[in-house]
């Protein structure tokens, strides 16, 4: 492995220095001028950078092309074409033209689509995102792409990033301006996700079927020890972890992704990546790769990499913190609240900006993250609830409330953190220290996401954040472009848009049971399951305000929807099959067998012994046949209802079904079967136990 990281850095990348090396330089800089202001490329342009970047990949060892999109199954799809083309002399040269690069055509019609595919052409074209860099993977030469549908109906999840960066740039724009900032001429997002996940012994792992099919565990007991001892957490990372780690850093620092930080977190076996923060569409192209790496690179380690919300009950589940901030081209990130904040009008603006974007589109948030894993995770005691509320600290709270009240507020330096490092703002340091339950939490020049599951791609939720961003952006606009009094105007609605959402702010402790009844109180959201999260998408106020940014029409909020529905539904329904086949096929004829075992020991003790000396024997075999009836029974029931539920045909009632009925059964079943393990003798348990998966590593 070559230690020379900065050599090796981007390598694998056709980036910006590489550009410049290998284009004209017109054509380098017209391309450049067309990325910076979001302008389509002349198709000149795209040969002369099709052909650098053929010979470039070339070089780098590459025999095919792709565009590499994100369809809405979740991850990146990839369709490879060789770069042959043959000559009138029957030989072959390498070849790429702007055409190729520019636009592709996959057959669309096996990438979900909800209704779009039934009303509109099954094709569907990939175009070049020249705003994220092309790269070399597996000998291909990747280029990212947006998927449309031919009547321009975005087919995936990178076309809404696009346009909702490009919504909230325009409105945010017109923001800095008013305060005099006249050289910035784009705004734009940018994120940070962390990324967590889970290693597991491969061998172990082929042999749960509930793993193999599902990605989490459908049964098993809680092992003696679990993540009580946190000795897991910030710990020694074992030797084939740390070996993996360093490949995995290795091999996306090669692709020009931020890798910065590896540890373990909180539960057994868990651990977390974060890069730095990029631009938004960018860091979900790396994060996309981020995952794909992982999984490819655990099993070249004997390991696999589980990116399930929650693989195992009673253990944390994992997230994706997606830390996000706006910042102009100059550089000015809008969300650092500077040395003091009360007089900082412009932060105070974008902070009661976010503060009425979160509470008014709560319902947008929590669909952003609704998944049937993620739906596992939320509202346990180790992960956000599914209230969204936001976390600002004493200090902002005081200074907003400050504002609200027409009263003038002392930031206080006093107690100011010196840490000595730029990234942690000269904020006071909080009496509350950090909030880790809060779903939407300030930490310090960001905010930080904390709901989305960590199998899910960030795009979803960025869609959001920007969009919600830019209607409240172009209402404070709107407002300030007429003001008289500027300034007035500006404390104005700082102070009006606390007072009508301060409802959403939260410093409190998120995972309580006081939280929930608080919430119920103050009328905030509390959408417990995907199903009955997905249908507000399409609420009039939402179809309103994406068309108005360009970011959604009507029938793609539809479809979208339905397809949120589709997945969920088809994700319990295969998780509905594969535990009723271990429970028929390996748990039932385990119990049968322990029960065999005892009942041949209790005769043969039977002549030896008094009969009333057999209690602990006829107590296990009554048990282990309690289990076995239920068992039965339980199963049947899920068969039963797994075939109702797909006679279902309403997309939403069939989710609901699913969700009420089908998962409710299939709770039950655990119930039983972990009981069962802890009862069946270790030889006869058909599969590796939550305590081999999480400590034989
Ligand atoms: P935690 O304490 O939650 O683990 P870290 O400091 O490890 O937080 O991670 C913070 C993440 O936030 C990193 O990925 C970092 O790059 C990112 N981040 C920092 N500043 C910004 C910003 N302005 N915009 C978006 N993300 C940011
Ligand atoms: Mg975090």
């Amino acid at each position: 492995m070559n230690t020379n990281i900065s050599e090796t850095f981007g390598s694998n990348v056709f980036g910006d220095a590489v550009m410049k090396e290998r284009l004209p330089k017109v054509t380098y800089e017209l391309l450049r001028n067309a990325v910076i202001s979001g302008k389509s490329i002349d198709s000149n342009i795209a040969d002369s950078v099709a052909n650098a970047m053929k010979e470039w990949a070339i070089e780098k060892g590459a025999t095919h092309f792709t565009h590499w999109f994100q369809p809405m199954t979740g991850i990146t799809a990839e369709k490879h074409d060789s770069f042959i083309a043959p000559t009138a002399e029957g030989r072959i040269i390498m070849d790429f033209s702007g055409k190729e690069l520019i636009k592709g055509e996959p057959d669309a019609s096996s990438f979900p689509s909800g209704g779009l595919r039934a009303t509109f052409e099954a094709r569907g074209y990939t175009a070049w995102d020249p705003s994220s860099f092309a790269f070399v993977k597996d000998k291909t030469l990747c280029i990212p792409t947006a998927f449309c549908s031919y009547g321009g109906e975005a087919l995936d999840q990178k076309t809404p990033l696009l346009r909702s960066m490009d919504a909230v740039s325009k409105q945010a724009l017109r923001i800095v301006k008013l305060f005099g900032m006249e050289d910035v001429t784009s705004v734009r997002t940018t994120a940070g996700p962390e990324q967590e996940y889970f290693l597991i012994d491969k061998e172990l792992f082929s042999k749960r079927p509930d793993l193999m099919y599902c990605g989490r565990t459908l049964t098993g007991a809680v092992p003696p020890k679990g993540q009580e001892m946190n000795d897991h957490y910030f710990g020694v990372i074992k030797p084939r972890v740390a070996e993996f780690m360093k490949e995995l850093d290795s091999e996306l620092w090669k692709l020009g992704v931020l890798a910065k930080t590896e540890h373990n977190e909180a539960a057994p076996a868990q651990h977390e990546l974060a890069p730095i923060f990029t631009t938004t569409n960018i860091a979900a192209d790396h994060n996309q790769l981020t995952m794909e790496l992982m999984k490819k690179i655990a099993d070249k380690h004997g390991l696999v990499c589980l990116l399930h919300e929650k693989p195992f009950k009673g253990v944390n589940g994992s997230g994706k913190h997606n830390n996000w901030s706006l910042a102009t081209d100059t550089g000015i990130n809008l969300l650092k609240p500077g040395k003091n904040p009360s007089e900082n009008p412009l932060f105070l603006l974008c902070l009661a900006g976010v503060v009425k974007a979160v509470d008014l589109h709560q319902d947008l948030l929590r669909i952003s993250v609704a998944t049937a894993g993620n739906d596992h995770r939320l509202g346990g005691a180790e992960a956000p609830p599914s209230i969204i509320s936001m976390y600002l600290g004493e200090e902002l709270t005081e200074i907003l409330e400050a504002v609200e009240n027409g009263v003038h507020h002392d930031d206080r330096h006093k107690t100011n953190m010196t840490v000595g490092t730029e990234v942690i703002p000269t904020i006071r340091k909080d009496n509350t220290d950090r909030n880790r339950t809060s779903p939407f939490a300030f930490t310090g020049n960001k905010f930080e996401f904390r709901m989305l599951g960590s199998a899910a791609s960030i795009s979803d939720a960025n869609v959001m954040l920007n969009t919600m961003m830019a209607d409240v952006f172009m209402e404070f606009a709107d407002r300030l472009e007429k003001a008289k009094d500027f300034n007035k105007e500006v404390a104005l609605i700082i102070k009006e848009t606390v007072h009508e959402h301060k409802r959403i702010i939260f410093n409190g402790d998120g995972y309580s049971k006081e939280w929930q009844e608080e919430a119920k109180k103050r009328g905030l959201l509390n959408l417990a399951s995907t199903p009955s999260a997905v249908p507000l998408l399409t609420l009039k106020k939402n179809v309103e305000m994406f068309l108005r940014h360009g970011v959604f029409n009507e029938t793609e909020l539809i479809c979208r929807a339905e397809i949120m529905l589709e997945n969920y539904s088809k994700i319990v329904h295969i998780e509905a099959l594969t535990l009723s086949e271990m429970v028929k096929r390996d748990i039932m004829p385990a119990v049968s067998k322990a029960l065999k075992e005892i009942c041949l020991t209790a005769d043969a003790l039977k002549s030896a012994l008094r009969k009333d000396a057999l209690k602990a024997q006829k107590d296990i075999i009554e048990k282990l046949s309690e289990y076995y009836e239920n068992l039965y029974g339980y199963v049947n029931e899920l068969d039963i209802k797994t075939e109702e539920a797909q006679n279902v045909a309403d997309p939403l009632k069939r989710a609901e079904f699913y969700n009420e009925t089908v998962l409710s059964l299939m709770e039950k079943i655990r119930a039983v079967t972990d009981d069962a393990e802890t009862l069946v003798p270790r030889k006869n348990w058909p599969y590796p136990t939550y305590g081999d998966l999480l400590f034989k590593v």
